[in-house]
């Protein structure tokens, strides 16, 4: 595995650097205190061209893979989690699923204006009574004539407010229980679609999440996404590539929270000197440094791994559970280090430790990683390195 960024790559993180800095910047805190989601700023970023790195240029994305969608998120995660949040929804869990299961004929219907930013996309898997048993849905669809009546709600689908198009998966063959699943792309401004207002949250504020209810909506059969009752398998694998590559929003959050503690600890000074000088905070900067460090090799990790190989879930859950939970566990030492300070909403600190929060529970929760993780070493009775 090459670590070393190539010349494009760094190119890229650059654009997406003076990107998120320039256009991004300035909105952030407004996104944080008022719960506002930057359309504008989405179209710019759409017209640069990188909402859609995993896409081939014939539908108007990149081409360039998961390596270039992780520097992504993990730049723009520095100034905006929650604007990374929502891209990753819009460009991994929707765009890149359609890339991988969809026909030709659909991926020409729906992927240039997702690829452009014309239209905002979600994935629905989410109810109020499956969350972490995910294929446990109620959602069902059923066929009339020439489409589907989908039936059902879904919850907190992020970008569900504001998009125009979502992946949704309900049960086509109730009787077949977890394998009964189908995948429909569905256009959210279909009679009997409607949607709860966007839902007050803790972090990740500005990326909107939302509900969505279907009564009888009428979805055509050609917008069956994959094969009728295998939509278990697009939900695992798209789980696994959601989970490496939004593992690199986490990333981007422990480095920003480790820079802005220690530009403070050198600036600080109590009992005459820096207090970046007592060995507690010492302690504390060379730990973040440490995490930090293991986080950036893990999602890299797992990114290559996706990239050779899209049934490896272990790595992603791996990658994904370690950078979530350090990442809050770095914003939190971050804001210590910051004392007062850091518990005020103008040093940013606070603010990456209730957007890191999200993490360690959407795209599976940690102790659902950890299942994953033991299940398959129980399963294989070894470690890979044995
Ligand atoms: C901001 C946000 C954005 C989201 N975006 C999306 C989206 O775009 N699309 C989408 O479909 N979903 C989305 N989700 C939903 C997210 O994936 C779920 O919240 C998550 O999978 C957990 O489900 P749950 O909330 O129902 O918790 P539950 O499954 O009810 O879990 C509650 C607790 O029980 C634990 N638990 C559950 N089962 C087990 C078990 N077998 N062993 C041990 N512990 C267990 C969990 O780890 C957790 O601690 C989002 C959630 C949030 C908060």
């Amino acid at each position: 595995m090459n670590l070393q960024f190539t010349e494009e790559e760094l190119l890229i993180q650059e654009t997406v650097r003076q990107f998120a800095e320039n256009s991004l910047d300035p909105v952030a805190e407004k996104m944080d205190k008022e719960d506002y989601w930057p359309n504008d700023v989405f179209k710019e970023f759409g017209e640069l061209g990188l909402l859609a790195p995993t896409i081939d240029e014939k539908y108007g994305g990149s081409g360039l893979g998961y390596r270039v969608q992780a520097i992504i998120l993990e730049e723009l995660a520095k100034i905006s989690p929650a604007f990374a949040l929502s891209v990753g929804a819009h460009s991994n869990l929707t765009l890149d699923n359609i890339n991988r299961n969809a026909t030709e004929s659909q991926k020409q219907r729906f992927l240039p204006k997702l690829c452009s930013g014309e239209w905002v996309g979600s994935l629905a898997l989410t109810e109020p009574g499956s969350g972490s048993d995910a294929l446990g849905m109620n959602s069902t669809a059923r066929i009339e004539g020439d489409y589907y009546i989908l039936n059902g709600s879904k919850t907190f689908i992020t970008n569900a407010p504001l998009a125009k198009i979502a992946i949704v998966y309900a049960k086509t063959d109730p009787n077949l229980g977890s394998k009964g699943v189908s995948a429909f792309l569905v256009d959210l401004d279909s009679e009997g679609v409607s949607r709860g207002k966007a839902m007050d949250k803790m972090g990740m504020r500005g990326s909107k999440t939302g509900e969505l209810f279907f009564d009888n909506v009428r979805v055509p059969l050609e917008n069956l996404m994959g094969v009728v009752n295998h939509g278990h398998k697009v939900v695992m694998s798209g789980l696994s590539a959601e989970r490496a590559v939004l593992a690199a929003i986490s990333l981007g959050i422990s480095e920003q929270a480790s820079k802005l503690a220690l530009k403070y600890a050198l600036e600080r000074n109590q009992f005459g000197q820096k207090i970046a000088d007592f060995q507690m905070i010492k302690e504390k900067l060379a730990n973040m440094f440490v995490e930090t460090q293991a986080s950036k090799l893990l999602v890299y990790w797992a990114i290559n791994e996706l990239e050779l190989n899209h049934s490896n879930n272990i790595a992603p859950a791996s990658s994904i559970l370690y950078a979530a939970e350090k990442s809050t566990q770095t914003s939190l030492q971050a804001v210590q280090i910051l004392g007062g300070y850091g518990y005020m909403r103008e040093y940013k600190v606070e603010k990456l430790a209730r957007d890191a929060k999200l993490l360690e529970i959407g795209a599976g929760t940690s102790e659902i990683r950890r299942l994953i993780i033991a299940n398959r070493l129980i399963r294989d009775g070894k470690y890979p390195w044995d």
